[in-house]
């Protein structure tokens, strides 16, 4: 029947709902699977030295290209996979990878003793319980040094529970790996819990970056980000550069490293090497002394 004047059209609406829940439903479990049908893989994005043009890391990201959805993207299926928990068998995936492949480059010699892959990690994987001690065991099983391995968590990943993060972080830290705070600037991290946290990095968020160059406003604030991070003895990140400009300019406020796709946009590990011997090539020189 036809709703009477006024009313909301509920049929409708509760249909639409219905079907999104049923679409929902539907990836969750295309999710569940993703892994063992071999639908992950790992893209690597090249950190930089802005001060000697050096290759220093490499930050995995995640992709899914699902066979029945096509590819999809981080930003749709990262939170979905979250409130599912799928997130802990993807995540456990995403370590073994990250590691298995920085055993590759440095086993041949590809990559030197200082080159790091940093791998991002989602709260409620950083909030389970052994989360530190399975990372710390498959980093002893792979045979890598641990400053091999970074480990990036957000602003508000870290939030969610303050004294448990601090907790984890630590037991990785002490063992040598390095954690680097993630979107630096968008969360709402007090500066006092900050100053308690084992992190090496800071990464500044994108936003900060895109209207560096037009926007004073944002230079001053992404030169206040660079300020506070050294005042805690941090290194900073610029994330997001896509264009010489931005990359001179923050080399000027003291940023040591940056990424973005002015330098590369995430490669798959069999693109990473030809681009990094390219880079080199003609950005790096070998300090000469
Ligand atoms: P993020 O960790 O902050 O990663 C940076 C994002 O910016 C990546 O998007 C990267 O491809 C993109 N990007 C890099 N350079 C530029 C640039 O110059 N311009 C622009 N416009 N974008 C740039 P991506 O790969 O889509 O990942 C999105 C987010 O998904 C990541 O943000 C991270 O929060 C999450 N994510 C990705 N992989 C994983 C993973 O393995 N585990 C977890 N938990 N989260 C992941
Ligand atoms: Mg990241
Ligand atoms: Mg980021
Ligand atoms: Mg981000």
């Amino acid at each position: 029947a036809l709703p009477s004047p006024g009313e909301p059209p509920v049929g409708l609406y509760s249909a639409d709902l219905e079907r999104r829940h049923q679409q929902r439903a539907r990836i969750h479990q295309l999710l569940r699977d993703a892994t063992s049908r071999g639908e992950l893989q790992l893209v690597y994005q090249p950190k930089v030295s802005l001060r000697s043009g050096r290759l220093i890391g490499a930050e995995a990201l995640l992709r899914w290209n699902s066979a029945e959805l096509g590819p999809v993207s981080p930003g749709d299926f990262i939170p979905l996979a979250e409130t599912s928990g799928e997130i802990l068998a993807i995540g456990d995936w995403v370590v073994d990878e990250a590691l298995r492949q920085a055993r590759e480059w440095r086993g041949r010699g590809e990559v030197d003793d200082d080159f790091s892959i940093a791998i991002n990690v989602a709260a409620r994987q950083l909030m389970t319980a052994g989360f530190a001690e399975r990372v710390l065991t498959r980093l002893r099983y792979a045979g890598l040094p641990a400053h091999a391995l970074e480990v990036e968590v957000t602003e508000s990943g870290l939030m969610e529970d303050i004294s448990l993060a601090r907790q984890t972080l630590r037991t990785l830290a002490d063992q040598g790996i390095k954690i680097a705070i993630d979107d630096f600037g968008t969360g709402y991290s007090s500066l006092a819990y900050l100053k308690t946290l084992p992190v090496n990095t800071l990464k500044i968020d994108r936003a900060f970056i895109d209207d560096m160059l037009h926007s004073s406003h944002d230079r001053n604030l992404a030169n206040t980000v660079i300020q506070l991070a050294h005042s805690f003895g941090c290194d900073v990140v610029a994330e997001g550069i896509e264009n010489p400009e931005q990359a001179r300019l923050l080399a000027s406020l003291d940023c040591e490293h940056a990424q973005g796709y002015w330098f590369s946009a995430p490669l798959p590990a069999e693109r990473f090497l030809a681009w990094k011997a390219r880079y080199h090539a003609e950005h790096y020189h070998e300090p000469s002394r």
